[in-house]
């Protein structure tokens, strides 16, 4: 008989390790999630009264510079095509998000060319700021306080709860700034949408004579004994029952509406202003624009600190949070037989290609050694 793996989760990180460790012909996998459904906050379902294809967690938008990832997640499904292209409602009106040479024309009515708009954000950024340390200081270097306080102060308020002075500067190294009139949202080279979604994927993936799904079921750590090794996917934090407290997330509440025919002209227009309770407005038919849908569905997307029995969304990862991940991850490295794999069990905001990413690289090691040498961490958390 072969060894039984088990994998709490069956996000992305734990189906993806699941289908290559079970491929390898060298195991057989147990994959465990407590809710009903698969593929984590990518779960996707059509809509029965309209037929739109829902991202029930919100937006996700597949794009990826890896080549292998692109060609792994195409193995599962067709892919339409896709550009995500952001629209910003500001108190001084709708622009172009990222910030590009569109938006900054048209935000200071100029008719600059790509190099005079370099040197002129260059002259309202604030120079004195030699190396940003804050999403503040990142955002004043380089756009100044113009740009900063319409695109950025009141929705990153909204959106993390805290001032943006606290906040790290990589969150908003995540948004490009671009002195051309390309208004795709990201930089990556592969992007599209699913045809079937994300939950038919993460199905697809899932179906393999030596893996077993149970839904419904949350993995019982008591059972751990019957494992040859577990890859655990759950937040770190409960794995340890929460021993040393809480990290803290931001959850997400999403506020459902119907309408007929097309109701914003785009599928996400970002809602800047801090006078507006909520982050963003999604309208998910324009996710699939190969799609025809007489009606129409949107989501108000609200931000808030993840209670106890909310949904984890975003790793707040402020000082005091770290320091707690720096605990947890001791209390982890004296563990044996498990890993933590996945944006909770590493308390990091991580895209799903670099989740799969992630676990096409463990599933390699993992192949290519014993379960005795597999890592404590796909990647470790710092
Ligand atoms: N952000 C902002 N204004 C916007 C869009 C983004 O201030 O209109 C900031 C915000 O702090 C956000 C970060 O940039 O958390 C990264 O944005 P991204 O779109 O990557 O966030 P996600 O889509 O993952 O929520």
């Amino acid at each position: 008989m072969k060894p039984l793996l088990a994998i709490a989760g069956a996000g992305f990180a734990g189906s993806v390790l699941a289908r290559e460790l079970a491929e390898s012909g060298r195991y057989r996998v147990l994959v465990f999630d407590e809710r009903p459904h698969v593929a984590g906050n990518c779960h996707t379902s059509r809509d029965a009264k309209t037929g739109v294809m829902i991202h029930h967690y919100g937006p996700h938008i597949f794009n990826t510079s890896r080549v292998d990832v692109w060609q792994y997640i195409q193995r599962w499904s067709r892919f339409g095509p896709y550009i995500n292209r952001v629209k910003a409602h500001t108190a001084r009106g709708v622009f172009s998000l990222p910030i590009n040479l569109l938006t900054i024309n048209q935000f200071f009515g100029k008719r600059f060319s790509p190099a005079e708009a370099r040197d002129f954000l260059s002259s309202i950024g604030d120079q004195s700021i030699r190396e940003a340390h804050s999403f503040e200081e990142q955002a004043l270097k380089f756009v100044g306080r113009d740009l900063y306080e319409t695109f950025f102060y009141g929705y990153t308020k909204k959106q993390w709860g805290v001032e943006p002075r606290e906040l790290p500067a990589s969150i908003l190294k995540r948004l490009p700034v671009r002195f051309n009139y390309d208004d795709n949202y990201y930089n990556s080279k592969y992007q599209g949408i699913p045809e079937e979604g994300y939950t038919r994927i993460v199905e697809k993936i899932l179906d393999h004579p030596e893996i077993e799904v149970r839904l419904g079921e949350r993995f019982d750590p008591a059972s751990r004994s019957e494992f040859e090794h577990l890859f655990y996917s759950g937040p770190l934090d409960g794995f340890f029952n929460y021993q040393l407290g809480r990290l803290k997330y931001r959850s997400l509440v999403f506020e459902r509406f119907e309408e007929s025919g097309d109701f914003q002209g785009n599928a996400v227009i970002n809602y800047c202003e801090e006078s507006v309770p909520y982050t963003r407005i999604s309208e998910h038919k324009h996710f699939a624009p190969w799609e025809n849908h007489d009606d129409t569905v949107c989501f108000r997307e609200y931000s808030k600190l993840a209670e106890p029995e909310d949904t984890p969304y975003y790793p707040l990862r402020l000082t005091h949070d770290k320091e707690l991940l720096d605990q947890y991850i001791q209390l982890a490295d004296a563990e044996k037989g498990v890993t933590f794999i996945g944006r909770l069990a590493t308390y990091r905001y991580l895209d799903m290609h670099v989740v799969i990413g992630e676990s096409l690289d463990l599933s390699r090691i993992c192949k290519s050694s014993q379960p005795r040498d597999w890592p404590i961490f796909s990647v470790r958390p710092h």
